[in-house]
């Protein structure tokens, strides 16, 4: 296999900038283009060891550098690595990466020294897609989350789930294929028993997935109410708790803007906040179906009630509009004197704080209540958690094949229906880990990688 480099360190200035050799020549070509000032050739270094020197190209040097060695197959790509960590200057970087390619490493693509750890078996794919998480975690618990993962966390329950499911059909088989021999029946009640346990794992890991999501991968959020409850006072309220935007992007329309705000570990994806600097005409022009639809495509409505004046019919259309979804109903102004009591709010959105959103104080109260509503309260990030939506796709097409494994087994289908949709699942299971992943899927997770990853 060739022998690959890239620039490991973002493509802008720094204190350090590395460039990554992977490949059986990575050690030789690091040679050629390093000399320690001990005068120890590269090719001598043992694995885990470092050389002060000088990085130099045809025209002389380019820069000082330590020169870190990895022999395989301990490395992060199981191959030989050699890292060349020069002074983080973009010109440095983009010499010394010329200066490997002239002599024979040819350019990494996205995710290769990952795909390599993949394909050397140092980690498998549900293992792969966690590290980009690991580098893209905005809060401990997300880090948690994804470093367990990367510790092979969800790689063993899946193991798990798919060893007890391929016991029950070994099992199956065996009784199937050879009926005259001595193999005792497989007992219905045992095998319903493996899938639905089975089944029960994996509804379990979905469903960490779908609470976890808010701290992972943020959640996207609409803020709705009539003119002048506090919407944009509530955004400030959100934006200044967190003490940092951690986004804020101009969409590709003037007036779509998508803020990501932190509340604890919750991060909330904001968007299209600029409607709520309309005036109040503009909205009362656009008004519910815009609302409706931004409501429908949100994973997450904050609901905003004015205490101080009665409801009206807009409030209870919007109460409407919220039934099914996951929501908080944000009763503000508690500074006021109240026109209503929060029972009818109540009734329609379970979640429901009162609060002043002047009074910087109350987020507590709102962070509490999004919690209880996302379902990340108490959530131990630290347990195995699916790092994506692929995997998840897994999980959940897996659950289908065993639901229709049990389906069978309940009408009394032959054994052989049984092991059809069990074989099914463990296909699910093994695309999920990668033991069975097509050429297309392993493409599909290093597609998202950086270079140099
Ligand atoms: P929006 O139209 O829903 O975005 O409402 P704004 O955030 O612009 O607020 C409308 C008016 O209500 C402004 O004058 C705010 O200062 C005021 N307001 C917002 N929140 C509170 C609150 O908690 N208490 C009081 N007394 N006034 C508030």
């Amino acid at each position: 296999m060739s022998t690959i480099a890239a620039i490991s360190t973002p493509n802008a200035a720094g204190g350090i900038g590395i460039v990554r050799l992977s490949g059986e020549d990575a050690i030789a070509i690091a040679g050629e283009c390093f000399r320690a000032h001990s005068g120890k050739p590269a090719e001598e270094m043992k694995g885990y060891t470092a050389a002060y020197g000088e990085v130099f190209d045809s025209e002389g040097p380019i820069d000082e550098a330590v020169l870190l060695i990895y022999r395989a197959p301990k490395s992060y790509t199981g191959e030989n690595v050699a890292e060349l960590c020069c002074h983080g200057g973009l010109f440095i970087m983009q010499k010394v990466l010329r200066t490997v390619l002239s002599l024979g490493a040819v350019p990494a693509g996205a995710g290769e020294f990952t795909r390599r750890a993949f394909l050397n078996g140092k980690m498998d794919l549900a293992q792969a897609e966690s590290v980009m998480n690991v580098i893209a975690a905005q809060g401990s618990a997300a880090l948690n989350a994804a470093r367990s993962t990367l510790q092979g966390s969800v790689s063993k329950k899946i193991e798990a789930v798919a060893g007890s499911l391929v016991t029950a059909a070994a099992g199956l088989a065996a009784w199937a294929d050879y009926p005259d021999e001595d193999i005792p029946e497989v007992e219905n009640g045992a095998l319903l028993q493996t899938i639905v346990a089975a089944k029960g794992e994996l509804e379990a890991l979905i469903t960490r997935y779908d609470n976890g999501k808010a701290v992972t991968q943020g959640v996207n959020t609409v803020i709705c109410g009539k003119p002048n409850v506090g919407k944009s006072t509530l955004m400030n309220l959100l934006s200044g708790y967190s003490r940092s935007i951690v986004t804020s992007v101009a969409g590709t329309t003037r007036d779509v803007v998508e803020e990501t705000v932190r509340m604890g570990d919750i991060l909330l994806r904001l968007a299209d906040t600029a409607g709520l600097h309309e005036t109040e005409d503009e909205v009362e022009r656009i008004g519910v179906s815009i609302a409706k639809e931004r409501i429908e495509n949100a994973d997450l409505v904050l609901a905003v009630f004015d205490s101080s004046r009665p409801l009206t019919d807009e409030d209870r259309s919007l109460l409407e509009l919220c039934k099914d979804k996951r929501c908080v109903a944000v009763v503000n102004k508690s500074d006021l004197p109240a026109a209503f009591t929060t029972a009818e709010i109540e009734a329609a959105v379970p979640h429901t704080v009162v609060v002043s959103a002047k009074d910087p104080s109350c987020a507590d109260a709102l962070r509490a209540a999004l919690e209880a509503t996302l379902g990340t309260e108490g959530l131990d990030f630290s347990q195995e958690m699916l790092a994506g939506e692929r995997q998840l796709n897994c999980a959940k097409n897996a659950v289908a094949c065993l639901e229709e494994a049990k389906a069978a087994l309940e009408s009394g289908m032959t054994v052989d229906a049984v092991n059809v949709s069990i074989d099914c699942a463990l296909n699910e299971l093994y695309a999920l880990t990668g033991q069975k992943a097509t050429e297309e899927t392993v493409n599909e997770v290093f597609r998202k990688f950086c270079v140099g990853k």
